[in-house]
């Protein structure tokens, strides 16, 4: 798909870019997106970056996996309008595709980590109890040799927390979720096809 960028600088150009990227074929992508440099434009003239988001298929056929990747700005019509169905896993926003791609580059299972995501924002919330409860962020960052790395974001402004877990709580949670997945934590982690903490802290109206 070809697009056109308009930067504040007055310059008008032109981009093209692939709506299904399959990551076996292009293994490049792969690290791009991890990065955060998967669909992002420098404008040719002033060099700001632009960070499109459009709606994406991601395939990785040796991982047997399909993800669906919808822009930020269509959250809310997701949620309203029910006709927005891809047929496979789905996730809302650049972010959460770039947490999904690590998480199973990582060999982990997606569900288990938005599960650990409501345990930290809870705890966040808690802990850090100033009214500003629906801006917490909690985005899987790596796998390390003694636990998994988050990043915590919305505590105070414009910082991230680190905040590690140990490997055995992961592998409790997916010993509990490979024992009941229907269990009513889990279930709520889903819309349809989408899964994600957002789904639980999404407000009443879009319920
Ligand atoms: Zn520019």
């Amino acid at each position: 798909m070809k697009i056109n960028i308009s930067c504040p600088c007055g310059n008008n150009f032109p981009f093209s870019f692939e709506e299904e990227v399959d990551i076996d074929k292009n293994p490049n992508h792969l690290e791009d997106i991890q990065q955060g440099k998967f669909l992002s434009f420098d404008c040719p003239s002033c060099f700001k970056q632009h960070k499109p988001e459009y709606k994406i298929i991601i395939i990785w056929k040796s991982r047997n996996y399909k993800l669906a990747v919808i822009p930020e700005l269509d959250r809310n019509m997701f949620y309203i309008k029910k006709k927005e169905n891809p047929p496979f896993e789905t996730v809302i926003g650049f972010p959460e595709m770039i947490d999904r791609i690590k998480v199973l580059n990582d060999n982990l299972e997606p569900v288990v980590i938005e599960a650990i995501k409501t345990f930290l924002i809870a705890k966040a919330m808690e802990s850090y109890n100033d009214n500003n409860d629906n801006n917490i962020n909690v985005w899987y960052h790596r796998k390390t040799d003694d636990g998994l790395e988050f990043h915590l974001e919305g505590i105070k402004q414009d910082e991230v927390a680190v905040v590690k877990i140990p490997l055995d709580m992961y592998a409790k949670t997916l010993q509990d979720y490979e024992k009941n997945p229907q269990k009513a934590l889990f279930a709520s982690l889903r819309v349809r096809k989408y899964l994600s903490v957002q789904n639980i802290y999404r407000p009443d109206v879009l319920k």
